[in-house]
């Protein structure tokens, strides 16, 4: 089924009978080509970029839970390429033009919105990183400017700027970054690959690897054993757990970060905003509510809620630069699984073992790297060559001690 101006119209004059589901409920095969582990928004535009750039068949899913149940639908929705690194900046930029034309490749709405990015700065030494970033970012194709506490106030007057133990003093704006409606991105890419023959089987759990003489063969999962030439792992935040099931210790931890959405508002906030004194992130959704979030909780867990000490801590962040937002109450919150690799950069690789590939280690950043993922691991898997943006992304890099370390601030996922 397609979505088109015309269908809506069709459907709103006979009565809106004609909606099919936006994916089909398959059931699982003995044996595909592909085997793509983990249905959120990596797994699943990794299973539509194999079948619709690298021309791949016989491609499954396989999903624990329900699609749009991980963080794909637990993000704050912010997309963006204000990256330093050139490792990173190509990669990301990439990804923000795939953003770009998401909604017409996969034709679903998925409420892409290039309202702007953008980071306060406080201090003269924070605005001299700035410049430095932004210049990279430039060099890179990326649209990047620098703004002065005028030029903030003149966007946001409401902020507080004077009155605040660190001042605002300007701010580094990427126009073209913004928001996206998460789980219509999974809703999107399990769409489009569903309409291209890709299997997408949901409460399917992967338990063990198949693997014998260096080699895996498939996977054992909670709906029988599925037979594949490759398999491709893209679980997030359970990473660590997966992998060991093939025997391997990855370098990442799972984490806890919550987000959070206040009670519906009045039109406030049209760009997001990131406070450069502390962490807080903030964008007003379409129903008016504030979304926002801040720091990890900081302790090891695979549990997808959080705890109260964090929440006191985002908040005092949003009140130091939005301090009339502690007038708002807050109406929901949850937490994620991230997947904290141990210099914040993600890893895209084949592993020691023949047939089994990973991708994961996507930090707090993932979701604005959902397109460029996708893209590079079906590039990966379908041709056992690295994607160009996505060459440095190895899972050596470790013991090479070539760490993409883009804040600089090492092995502390705490920091990232
Ligand atoms: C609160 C929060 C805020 C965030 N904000 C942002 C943001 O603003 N911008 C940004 O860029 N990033 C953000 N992120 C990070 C981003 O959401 C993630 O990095 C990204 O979504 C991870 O990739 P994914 O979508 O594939 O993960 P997921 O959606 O978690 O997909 C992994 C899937 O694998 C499945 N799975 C796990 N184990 C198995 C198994 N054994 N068998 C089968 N399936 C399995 C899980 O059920 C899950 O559905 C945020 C994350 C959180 C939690």
């Amino acid at each position: 089924m397609g979505y088109s101006a015309f269908r809506i119209l069709k459907e709103a004059i006979t009565g809106h009978k004609g909606w099919k589901p936006v994916w089909h409920k398959a059931e699982p095969l003995p044996e595909y080509d592909i085997v793509i582990v983990g249905g959120g928004g990596h797994g699943l535009a990794t299973a539509h970029y194999l079948a619709s750039k690298f021309d791949q068949k016989r491609i499954a899913v396989l999903e624990k839970g329900w699609i749009g149940g991980g963080n794909v639908g637990r993000n704050t929705t912010i997309i963006r390429s204000n990256y330093m690194l050139h490792e990173n900046e190509a990669f990301y930029e990439f990804s923000l033009k795939l953003w770009e034309g998401l909604e017409q490749d996969v034709n679903y709405n998925a409420m892409v919105s290039q309202r702007g990015v953008l980071n306060l700065y406080h201090t003269d030494p924070q605005r001299d990183a700035y410049i430095r970033r932004g210049n990279a970012m430039l060099l890179n194709g990326a649209d990047a400017q620098l703004l002065t506490a005028e030029g903030v106030r003149k966007m946001y007057p409401f902020l507080n700027f004077d009155d605040a133990r660190f001042p605002i003093r300007g701010g580094l704006l990427q126009p073209r970054g913004g928001t996206v409606r998460h789980d219509a991105v999974a809703w999107g890419y399990a769409h489009a690959a569903d309409k291209r023959g890709v299997d997408i089987i949901e409460n399917c759990e992967v338990t063990g690897f198949d693997i014998k003489e260096g080699r895996c063969h498939g996977v054992q999962t909670t709906r029988g054993r599925i037979g594949a030439k490759k398999v491709g792992v893209a679980v997030a935040g359970n990473s660590g757990r997966v992998m060991a099931m093939a025997g391997m210790r990855l370098p990442i931890e799972s984490h806890v970060l919550q987000a959070f959405v206040s009670e519906g508002l009045k039109p406030l906030l049209d760009g997001v905003i990131t406070y450069g004194a502390g962490h807080f992130y903030v964008s007003q959704s379409d129903k008016g509510g504030l979304v926002f979030g801040g720091d990890i909780d900081g302790y090891n867990s695979y549990a997808q809620r959080g705890n109260l000490p964090v929440v006191e801590d985002v908040c005092e962040g949003g009140m130091s630069v939005m301090p009339m937002i502690g007038k708002a109450r807050m109406l929901r919150m949850w937490g994620g699984i991230m997947d904290m690799s141990m210099d914040g950069s993600p890893i895209i690789d084949k592993t020691h073992i023949d047939g089994l590939y990973f991708n994961g280690g996507w930090c707090y950043g993932g979701f604005k790297a959902t397109p460029a993922s996708g893209y590079s691991f079906a590039h990966l898997l379908a041709t056992d060559s690295y994607h160009e943006t996505a060459k440095a992304y190895r899972l050596d890099r470790f013991a090479r001690g070539y760490m993409i370390d883009e804040k600089g601030q090492g092995a502390q996922p705490n920091l990232h």
